[in-house]
Order: C-alpha cells, then sequence, then structure tokens
C-alpha cells in the first residue's frame, strides 16, 4: 500500500467524475464545464462523454489552465442482457487506438438509428423530429435520445426530457428503437487497454432482476472491470449504501459523479453530490498516475 498524497486524501478531495459535454449530449462545451467545476469547488474533474473523445483535449487544457486536476474519461453504452448498461472509463489515454477504433464503431449505428427513431415520432404525428434533434447536435457522430428529447420539449410536446423519456423514448415508446450497443467484455477491455478503470455507472438505474445485476458484477470483475459509482445524482441515499457493502462484496473500488448534461436540466449541479460512505476505498487512489 502506497500512502496518499495531501491533494487526493479521500477525507479532502472533492471528486466529481461523470458528466457530459456538447461532444456528446451535454449543453455546456468542456471549457465552460472546466470552469463551472472549478468555481463549484471540485479538486478532481473528470469529463465522460458517452462513446466518444473528442472533447477530452479541451476539457484537458481548460482544467490546467484554472489548475483543476483532471482525469480522461468517457461512457461507453453497452448492451448486457437486453438492458443498456452504461460503463465509464476513468483515466484513459483518449488516443489509445483500441479504444479510439472501438468507440468509433460504437458510435456507428446512432445515425440509422435517429432515422428509425424519427419514423417512430411520425407515425404518431411528431413530424421533422430527426431535422429538429439535429439542431440541438453538438457532434454530429453522437446523436442522441437526449437531443430528441430537447427538441419535443422545445415544440411543446412535452413539459421536460423527463416526460418525454417516460412518453416516447424507453422500451415500447414510439420513438424507442432497440439498438446493439459494445459488449461487456469490448468496453471493459478497451479500457483497461487504454491505461484506466473501468466502472460500472450509476447500477441502481438498471431494470435488472438480483440475478441479473449479480451476473453483470461478476463478468464485469471477470473481464477486468474495477469499480462501481456509488454516489451520482440517480442514487437515493439508500442505493449509495448498497453499492458501497456491493462494492465490498466484490472488491470493487467507489466512484462518484454527477452526471451533470446541463444547467436547466439536470437534477444535480457539478461538485453536489454528498461524499462517498466512508468504508469504500475511492477509484481515485488507484489512479493518482493518470491525474493531469
Ligand atoms: P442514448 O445514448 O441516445 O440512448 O441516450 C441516453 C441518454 O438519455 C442518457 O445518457 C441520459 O442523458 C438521457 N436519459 C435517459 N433516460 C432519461 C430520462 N428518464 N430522463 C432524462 N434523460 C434521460
Ligand atoms: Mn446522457
Ligand atoms: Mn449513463
Ligand atoms: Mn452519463
Amino acid at each position: 500500500m502506497w500512502s496518499t498524497p495531501a491533494p487526493y486524501n479521500s477525507a479532502v478531495i472533492r471528486a466529481d467524475l461523470h458528466c457530459h459535454s456538447t461532444a456528446s449530449d451535454g449543453t455546456l462545451t468542456p471549457a465552460e464545464l472546466a470552469t463551472r467545476a472549478k468555481a463549484a469547488g471540485v479538486s478532481l474533474w473528470a469529463l465522460t462523454d458517452h462513446d466518444d473523445l473528442s472533447g477530452q483535449s479541451q476539457a484537458l487544457q481548460a482544467a490546467a489552465a484554472c489548475q483543476l486536476p483532471f482525469l480522461c474519461g468517457v461512457e461507453i453504452s453497452v448492451s448486457f442482457a437486453d438492458v443498456t448498461v452504461h460503463i465509464v472509463g476513468l483515466g484513459i489515454d483518449p488516443e489509445h487506438p483500441t479504444l479510439v477504433q472501438g468507440l468509433a464503431h460504437t458510435r456507428s449505428g446512432r445515425e440509422r438509428r435517429a432515422q428509425a427513431m424519427a419514423q417512430g415520432l411520425a407515425q404518431v404525428g411528431i413530424t421533422g423530429a430527426y431535422q429538429g434533434a439535429l439542431q440541438y447536435v453538438g457532434n454530429p457522430s453522437l446523436i442522441s435520445r437526449t437531443h430528441f428529447a430537447r427538441f419535443l420539449v422545445a415544440n411543446g410536446h412535452c413539459q421536460d426530457t423527463n416526460e418525454v423519456f417516460r412518453r416516447y423514448l424507453t422500451p415500447g415508446k414510439p420513438g424507442y428503437v432497440p439498438h446493439q450497443w459494445a459488449t461487456l467484455g469490448n468496453a471493459v477491455q478497451w479500457i483497461t487497454q487504454a491505461g484506466g478503470i473501468a466502472v460500472v455507472a450509476h447500477p441502481a438505474r438498471y431494470p435488472f432482476s438480483p440475478s441479473a445485476e449479480y451476473a453483470l458484477f461478476s463478468e464485469f470483475k471477470q473481464h477486468g472491470g474495477q469499480a462501481v459509482e456509488v454516489v451520482t445524482s440517480a442514487h437515493t441515499g439508500a442505493d449509495a449504501a448498497r453499492y458501497a457493502d456491493l462494492a465490498t462484496e466484490f472488491g470493487l473500488l467507489a466512484s462518484t459523479g454527477s452526471d451533470f448534461h446541463s444547467p436547466t436540466e439536470s437534477r444535480c449541479d457539478l461538485g453536489s453530490m454528498p461524499p462517498l460512505p466512508g468504508q469504500v476505498t475511492p477509484v481515485w487512489e488507484a489512479l493518482q498516475h493518470r491525474v493531469h
């Protein structure tokens, strides 16, 4: 065991290791996020855009400019047992060819999926959704359900993005199109090969039975996964306690992050999460050599 140098001491650090920029479905640029994180008192930050690394260099530069310790990151879309699961990668090398190529392949189906989503919405009378969603897209290779949600809210179909997801964009609803994302094994291997640590993102959000969730974590470990998000905006305090216990049971490190997307849409701002429960080992204790 090494001793933790002062700047990364878990008792004093305020980490936010999960958020999104205009490189995926966030509304702020990487530089705007760096400034906002710094102002919020964040002392270790990661940008984790969906399936894409194009925001990392701007984030790194902006973080350096305001002396904010930074980890490169990503959030990979995975299909596991017919459910979409998100695997965050922290401390990755954003230029590692295996990761870069894997993500390019993961992104490649989004365009076709978006066209099919628009067709589904047209069938219930919502026309022009593809062009409409594109108005909100910051990265042409990353059109997501969130961009459709913003269009539907702006056009008065729903009050907020949550309502759009509930009525139109979740399994069984008119704008939902099933999609085959990366496999769990591939996502964990790409992250690990790129020098990072794989993290199961917001585990309380998945509709798994206890046995399917056990299978997820068992397979995740077997593939080399090392951490679980314990504290995040989608979790209650009870969820955090439950996944802290699960981290102990599976021998996983613990991560924390707001999953911030936008000042007007997100439940929680950057840097606003409660501390990790005392019993867990924070993921950054194993990532000090990857901090910029
Ligand atoms: P996609 O990768 O295109 O399937 O879009 C997934 C994104 O949709 C997530 O990362 C969230 O930002 C957003 N999302 C999913 N479910 C909801 C919800 N119920 N309310 C608001 N946003 C959601
Ligand atoms: Mn998102
Ligand atoms: Mn997610
Ligand atoms: Mn996220």
